[in-house]
């Protein structure tokens, strides 16, 4: 998972000030590298490994001149987290466009072998964007005039999408505009808008609404899926359908990766997590089980406990106390890394625990270190019963559009029944949402006709092009990943 933002400012403008302050507000999707692309003459780069603050220094910015520029933060899911491999990548020829993404190209091996091994082309990173990009540069330049139309545009995001398969979206400029498109399926999110300014008007478009809302920008809408969006000299934004497949928006967004204060198609982020909350607590009132006090998993798990917790009549309490300076757990490269920061990240308080019949409640259970350590706490403070509950179903299939949990080894929930999960976590009960009940708070909270790609949960990919073969090849990207 990544976050992505591209920005087209009125002339003579700096877009990189917005650009810097909404990579900010979407650091929670990446925090293993960021990078700023700007076009002014030629193209300016600064990319590095770290948090945007630690990347970006005023001394920088006197650089990234230009009213056009595309920026990113990482999470690495293909590839090793190498710097060759941060975002965004350009091309200065054949045609000079830079490029951002989130998501994952299930054929990345395979492109590799074939479109580009026959070629005798070899790629310069191991991230997949590289062949998202040379696809589209590689379209562009068989166009027959300057200036770049949106025809032209569109013919490229065809071949990207004809040739290139996964989930993934895309912001780029290039000297003259600004392009994104939203992948064929709509897995991943792309929202476009705008702010008018006495200078002119500028375009944005990101990975989620907030930021355009830190940026000062309103909401012009989400790109739908198999939309592109082009920008080009006249600043006239044109917005036009290229693929024709269904859309599949990620569900796990809403569950844990998109900020609470977030929309994405149309959908309240923090009205879906409280609908999954009040499910919950009633699934957990039909348990018969008695609880004393729900405490959720800083931060994501906050606002579901909040509603879980009045829907059983239950205090909602701060067991945990989250030391912010520790970075996000799940994204450490490796589960040694992992297991090690869960504790130095979250502190109990006793008062809390001792004596008491606690629910501790979080967005998801993947290889259950988290729950395991919540519930060695519990104990240790003194718990007289310790209850888990997940407000997503059991995950236990690798997601292979971008989110880090792409080996089938690592799901706690595989194989098991949920009594034996309590008993591999240590908890004396363990409470998972289920599919439909997962799917209806969603819809509840916005959009009732949304259909969810749901692949982490259930084992049927949307893109139904996914192969053994690739399977096999990103489950051994993620180890060598790991084994890092
Ligand atoms: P685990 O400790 O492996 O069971 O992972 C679950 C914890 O990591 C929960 O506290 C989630 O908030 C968080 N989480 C779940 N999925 C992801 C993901 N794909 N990337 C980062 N964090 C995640």
């Amino acid at each position: 998972m990544c976050g992505f933002i591209s920005i087209y400012g009125p002339s003579n403008s700096d877009a990189i000030h917005d650009a810097l302050s909404g990579l900010l507000a979407i650091q929670h999707r990446g925090q293993d590298a960021a990078g700023a692309v700007t076009f002014k003459d030629r193209f300016q780069a600064k990319k590095g490994l770290g948090l945007v603050r630690e990347v970006f220094q005023d001394k920088h910015l006197h650089r990234l001149r230009g009213h056009l520029v595309v920026a990113h933060v990482r999470y690495p899911t293909v590839g090793l987290g190498e710097d060759t491999d941060v975002q965004p990548f350009w091309l200065d020829y054949p045609v000079g466009t830079a490029m951002a993404h989130n998501g994952n190209v299930t054929n990345f091996h395979e492109l590799k072998r074939t479109y580009f091994g026959q070629r005798n082309i070899h790629l310069g990173s191991n991230c997949d964007l590289e062949v998202v990009l040379y696809v589209f540069a590689d379209a562009l330049m068989r166009r027959l005039a300057d200036p770049i139309t949106v025809d032209d545009v569109k013919a490229a995001v065809k071949e990207v999408f004809d040739r290139v398969k996964g989930a993934y979206s895309v912001v780029g400029i290039t000297s003259e505009g600004m392009y994104a498109f939203r992948d064929p399926y709509g897995i991943k999110p792309c929202i476009f808008g705008k702010k008018v300014t006495p200078e002119g008007t500028w375009y944005a478009v990101a990975s989620e609404s907030v930021v355009l809302d830190v940026a000062g920008y309103t909401i012009v809408r989400d790109l739908n899926a198999g939309e592109m969006l082009w920008i080009g000299k006249d600043r006239v934004p044109h917005i036009l359908q290229v693929g024709n497949k269904p859309h599949r928006p990620c569900i796990f967004e809403y569950v844990y990766f998109a900020r609470p204060d977030t929309f994405l198609d149309g959908t309240s982020v923090y009205e879906a997590r409280m609908e999954l909350g009040r499910r919950l607590g009633r699934a957990f009132l039909a348990t018969k089980l008695q609880a004393d006090v729900v405490i959720p998993v800083p931060e994501s798990a906050r606002t579901a406990g909040q509603t879980m917790a009045d829907e059983i009549g239950l205090p909602c309490r701060e067991g945990f106390v989250k030391n912010r300076y520790v970075g996000r757990t799940f994204i450490m490269p490796n589960d040694k890394a992992r297991q090690a920061t869960i504790r130095a990240k979250l502190n109990p308080i006793r008062a809390e625990f001792e004596g008491k019949r606690v629910i501790i409640l979080d967005d998801s259970i993947v290889r259950g270190n988290t729950s395991r350590q919540m519930v060695k706490i519990a104990r240790q403070m003194g718990a007289a019963k310790v209850y888990l509950a997940s407000y997503s179903p059991p995950l236990m299939f690798p997601c292979l559009y971008g989110i880090d949990m792409s080996t089938k080894r690592e799901f706690v929930a595989r194989g098991r029944t949920h009594e034996e999960i309590a008993k591999e976590l240590g908890a004396d009960f363990v409470l998972y949402q289920t599919i439909e009940q997962m799917e209806d708070a969603v819809r509840t909270a916005g959009n009732k006709k949304l259909e969810f790609c749901k692949a982490c949960f259930m084992g049927t990919y949307p893109t139904g092009d996914i192969t053994e073969q690739m399977i096999s090849d990103i489950e051994q990207d993620r180890l060598a990943a790991s084994n890092n």
